[in-house]
């Protein structure tokens, strides 16, 4: 029966002939065989996240939400192996009832595992490398129904190339990742201004553990937020603070004020001056991972989020500052910044670089286009790698080029699916 795609943020939009949930590998293989036979196209989609059209179906769409168990546990090895439905936030709560925690997280945990590998979801901590690092093993199951195993015993030359996939080299069936002993968060957060946080950004990133500053573009402070790994007992805000930071705060204010911002732009300064004033204090609490780590889900908005080196982060945030006021944008969401160990995935924006990872966010689309477009031109000036999970609007040669291994992944890609099984639009234009 033909289904309606929609993606979380609602800019990706489509329909596919048959949507699937299996519960097994058997299934999952059935339906691949079944493809092939009627030459029709597979799609894989997790939580439907992703900003970029990764996930836009046309003929087949699976979903593994049905598929979703922990396998096994190795709490010697500290290892856990996972089906690629599972969404984080349960892995979550799975790990630490048996002393285990993921390494890092990003903002949210509504991802499915493989949905997050695939497209190098990343947290902060330039100690800590994306999520996709923490990947030992892979099962995939490719375009004609075989299965191929990656590990640190099997084809393991392959694993910096799997981890981030794009969904484009198989189905994500099994994951077995690298843990860490379970740990909590404490949470030192202050803000300070713009100008002073670009001197201290190298001595920050070198003193915390998992750093992530918040600029609203027109107002004069950043927010910093610096988390510290702690054995420490939790330290948790009242029920009553976190009612207010996490669902009034967020699910009101903050909505009133960017559908303000939104209806009268030249708002925009003022409401971002004030919601420094309110939003930027002070705090010190000890949590659980994803308390500290993951933030609320944000009202739907767009985004777009580029990875340069990290000895670039302060010049490329001025050049950002200047660009906002020369065009005269008015930005009412976060610029969030963030860094990411380098890496040697083959598709990582971190691909043996540390990263500074910069995200350019905006609420309602008046302004979007010419900033996505300003932006990305600043990202490109330093060397930038567009997050594929993002929108990104660059062209394939300028993309291509960006990414050293790129030619090396796209052979490979079309050598394991070779009739482009896995393709949709966005796929075929980028590796043909
Ligand atoms: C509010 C919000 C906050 C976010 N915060 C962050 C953040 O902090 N850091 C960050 O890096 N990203 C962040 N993201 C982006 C998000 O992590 C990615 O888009 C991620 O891919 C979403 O996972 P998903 O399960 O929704 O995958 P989908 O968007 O459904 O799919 C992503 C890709 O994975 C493929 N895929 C899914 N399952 C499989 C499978 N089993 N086998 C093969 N391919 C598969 C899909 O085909 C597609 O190509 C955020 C997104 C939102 C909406």
């Amino acid at each position: 029966m033909a289904y309606k795609f929609k993606n979380w943020a609602g800019n990706v939009t489509g329909t596919a002939e048959h949507y699937f949930q299996p519960n097994s590998e058997n299934e999952i293989i059935s339906i691949v065989k079944d493809a092939v036979a009627k030459n029709k196209k597979i799609k894989l989609v997790g939580a439907a996240h992703s900003w970029s059209a990764l996930a836009l179906p046309t003929h087949y769409l699976i979903n593994l939400d049905n598929y979703n168990k922990v396998l096994e546990i190795d709490k010697e090895k500290k290892q856990v192996r996972v089906q690629g439905g599972i969404r984080i936030k349960n892995l979550n709560v799975i790990l630490r009832e048996n002393g285990l925690s993921l390494a890092n997280l990003g903002s949210i945990s509504e991802q499915s595992i493989a949905g997050a590998i695939s497209t190098g979801t990343h947290g902060t901590g330039i100690k800590f490398g994306n999520l996709s690092t923490q990947v030992i093993a892979m099962k995939l199951i490719l375009a004609d129904g075989s299965i191929l195993n990656i590990s640190e015993n099997e084809n393991t030359e392959l694993l910096p190339v799997v981890r981030i996939n794009l969904g484009v080299l198989g189905i994500v069936s099994e994951l077995t990742i690298q843990c860490v002993d379970v740990f909590n968060l404490r949470d030192e957060s202050y803000a300070l201004p713009f100008e002073e946080t670009l001197e201290k950004i190298p001595e920050l990133i070198q003193t915390t553990d998992h750093l992530k500053l918040w600029w609203f573009p027109h107002a004069p402070l950043v927010g910093i937020y610096r988390y510290f790994r702690t054995q420490e007992e939790l330290r948790p805000r009242s029920s009553f603070q976190k009612f207010i930071d996490d669902s009034f705060l967020v699910n009101v204010f903050f909505v009133f004020m960017l559908r303000l911002g939104d209806w009268f732009p030249k708002l925009v300064p003022s409401i971002n001056k004030l919601i420094n004033k309110i939003h930027f204090k002070k705090v010190s609490r000890i949590e659980k991972t994803w308390e500290v780590f993951n933030v609320p889900m944000p009202p739907v908005h767009y985004e777009t989020e580029y990875a340069i080196a990290v000895e670039h982060a302060s010049e490329a945030l001025k050049k950002l500052k200047e660009m906002i006021e020369h065009k005269k944008l008015y930005i009412n969401f976060v610029v969030e910044v963030r860094f990411v160990k380098a890496d040697d995935s083959w598709l990582s924006p971190a691909y043996k670089r540390n990263a500074c990872y910069i995200g350019a966010y905006q609420y309602g689309d008046r302004y979007w286009k010419e900033y996505v477009k300003g932006f990305e031109e600043i990202m490109f000036s330093f060397g930038g790698r567009p997050h594929w999970p993002k929108e990104f609007t660059a062209d394939k040669d300028k993309i291509s080029k960006s990414f050293p291994e790129f030619e090396q992944f796209r052979l490979l890609k079309n050598k394991l699916d070779p009739k482009g099984v896995f393709n949709n639009g966005l796929t075929q234009h980028l590796f043909g």
